[in-house]
């Protein structure tokens, strides 16, 4: 979709980093202007820089910070994510909260700030970075798949109210990517069952997968292009999986 984007704007959220990193590259290759949102200034910056975008240094757990975001975009990415891996009995509440906060609040009131100028364009492409775990669950991972699963329907509710608008909104749900993300997850896991970091990535994560390798951030990438693309406007209220048959089982 060489240009196919020309003239759009985008924002993309965690956009300093892996899938969101790789998403601000494609949809900049095929032409669009795009704002990338990340925590880390370093890496909003960099990948800015990369993408001949704008930087956003905010915080999405911050409301405020994201009422300060731009509003008049066509294209919204809401991929910025975090991780915390423990049993429900010992989750921290205030981290619960926060992945809450920025996995599903921040998509919301982003939802809520950039519908209107998509609305009055009559065109609007809504991208949600879900998860194979906004389909399934897996143990110790409460507060990301009570997220995902919530993404998952907020998602639906943007793709009814957005079709007569010429608004789509879609999720699209990966397994394990190659991401500093995943990095953290295989060190820890490799911690919590005393494994080698290679035996958790075949025997823990790709457990359920028969395609047994990760899933490289360009791959996704393309999905979400393909999503935000002139052939995939009657495509709404979809969750892609990207997961290497892991939900076909
Ligand atoms: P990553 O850690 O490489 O990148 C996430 C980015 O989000 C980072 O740049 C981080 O600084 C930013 N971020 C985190 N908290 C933020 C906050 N409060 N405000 C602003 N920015 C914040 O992770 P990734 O693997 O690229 O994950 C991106 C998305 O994809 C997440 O929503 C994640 O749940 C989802 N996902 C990842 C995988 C995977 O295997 N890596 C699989 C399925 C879904």
């Amino acid at each position: 979709m060489s240009n196919g984007l020309r003239g759009r704007t985008a924002l993309v959220t965690g956009g300093g980093s892996g899938i969101g990193r790789a998403c601000a590259g494609a949809l900049a290759a095929a032409g669009a202007e795009v704002h990338v949102v990340d925590i880390d200034a370093g890496a909003a910056r960099t990948a800015a820089r990369e993408v001949g975008g704008v930087a956003h240094v905010a915080d999405l757990a911050d409301p405020d910070a994201v009422a300060a975001l731009p509003a008049a975009v066509d294209i919204l990415v809401n991929n910025a994510g975090l991780q915390h891996v423990a049993p429900i009995t010992e989750f921290p509440p205030e981290r619960f909260v926060r992945i809450q906060q920025v996995m599903v609040t921040a998509p919301f009131l982003l939802m809520r700030r950039t519908l209107p100028a998509m609305r009055e364009r009559g065109w609007g492409r809504v991208v949600n970075i879900s998860s194979v775990h906004g389909l399934r669950a897996s143990a110790y991972k409460s507060a990301y798949v009570a997220a995902k699963h919530a993404l998952e329907g907020l998602s639906k509710v943007a793709a009814i109210e957005g079709a007569a608008h010429g608004i789509t909104s879609n999720c699209v749900s990966p397994g394990y990517v190659r991401t500093p993300l995943v990095e953290g997850q295989i060190q820890d896991q490799a911690a919590a069952h005393g494994l080698a970091p290679e035996a958790v990535v075949g025997d823990v994560l790709l457990a359920r997968s028969p395609v047994k390798r990760l899933i490289e951030p360009a791959e996704v990438a393309a999905a979400v292009l393909w999503l935000c693309g002139p052939d995939s406007g009657y495509v709404t209220g979809i969750s892609l999986p990207v997961d290497g048959g892991w939900t076909a089982g």
